[in-house]
């Protein structure tokens, strides 16, 4: 699975404060395993790929209360495509522990057109208010059935929210990891995450180009996306803590699925979650 990501900040006024909003972009894209066609550098080895901005469009925006969409208040929305949206919902809402649930006020609908983006949430503060994005014409295959990769992805986006919503944060607290979203409590699950396995990375890690670190280190992390940066590193260790056993090895990635273990409450939405894969 090769996942793609975007980070945008965006300031606007909003009742007299600003409002920042984060864009937390995960997607699939599926031609580096699943298809003959070639990958994208000479390698061979997958490259995450920026979704360029603006590429995307919106196809419906939907108000969420406590897990109920209205799915009634966008009015131009073709029958069918609507019932789309509809089971898309039902197949991710059991996939929620309940007080994340509660913290999705929009659920919309894009598309970047087939492949490359999937899902991305968002997150609006002040208040602790998220926006799950889904596109749709990745999430429904052309007979009717949910791509492989949908509830991993869905997944993913769900450990974004519980690393970063606002019980996560304190932005008294010192020396701790410090995220768009704001400055995390010295125990929040991410930045004991970062102080453990990021705060004094290899020096021949490169930002700019994880790719080239994954291909040296590739026991160090779940998959190659993981190796973007500490916040996708954190949900792709989480989906895999959600989907496999529990390690027996010790490398660095088996550290880190371990790290999950420690946290009986993350152990606690596991359980739950693979009830419903
Ligand atoms: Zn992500």
């Amino acid at each position: 699975m090769r996942q793609t990501k975007k980070i945008g900040i965006f300031i606007g006024a909003f009742l007299g404060v600003f409002l920042w909003i984060v864009l937390l972009w995960s997607g699939i894209a599926f031609l580096a395993q699943d298809n003959q066609e070639p990958a994208e550098n000479p390698t061979g080895t997958v490259v995450t790929r920026e979704v360029p901005e603006g590429e995307e469009s919106t196809l419906a925006t939907y108000e969420v209360e406590e897990g109920v969409v209205n799915f009634s208040s966008e009015e131009d929305i073709d029958a069918e495509e609507r019932e789309n949206y509809e089971k898309i919902w039902k197949e991710v809402v059991p996939l929620f522990p309940p007080e994340f649930l509660d913290k999705i006020t929009k659920y919309q609908i894009i598309t970047d057109g087939k492949d490359g983006l999937l899902a991305f949430v968002e997150k609006q503060w002040p208040a602790d208010n998220w926006t799950l994005g889904i596109d749709s014409t990745d999430s429904i295959q052309e007979d009717g059935s949910f791509h492989k990769d949908f509830k991993g992805t869905v997944v993913h986006e769900i450990a974004h929210i519980i690393a970063l919503e606002s019980g996560q944060m304190d932005s008294e607290a010192q020396g701790t990891y410090t995220v768009e979203e704001g400055r995390l409590k010295e125990e929040a699950y991410l930045n004991q995450y970062y102080q453990k396995f990021w705060s004094s990375m290899d020096s021949s890690y490169d930002e700019e180009h994880p790719e080239r670190y994954y291909r040296g280190h590739p026991d160090e992390f779940v998959s190659e996306y993981a190796a973007t940066n500490p916040v996708e590193d954190f949900a792709e260790t989480f989906l895999y803590f959600v989907e496999e056993d529990r390690p027996t090895g010790n490398t660095i990635r088996d550290q880190k699925i371990l790290f999950m273990y420690e946290y009986p409450q993350l152990v606690e939405y596991r359980k739950s979650m693979r009830e419903q894969l």
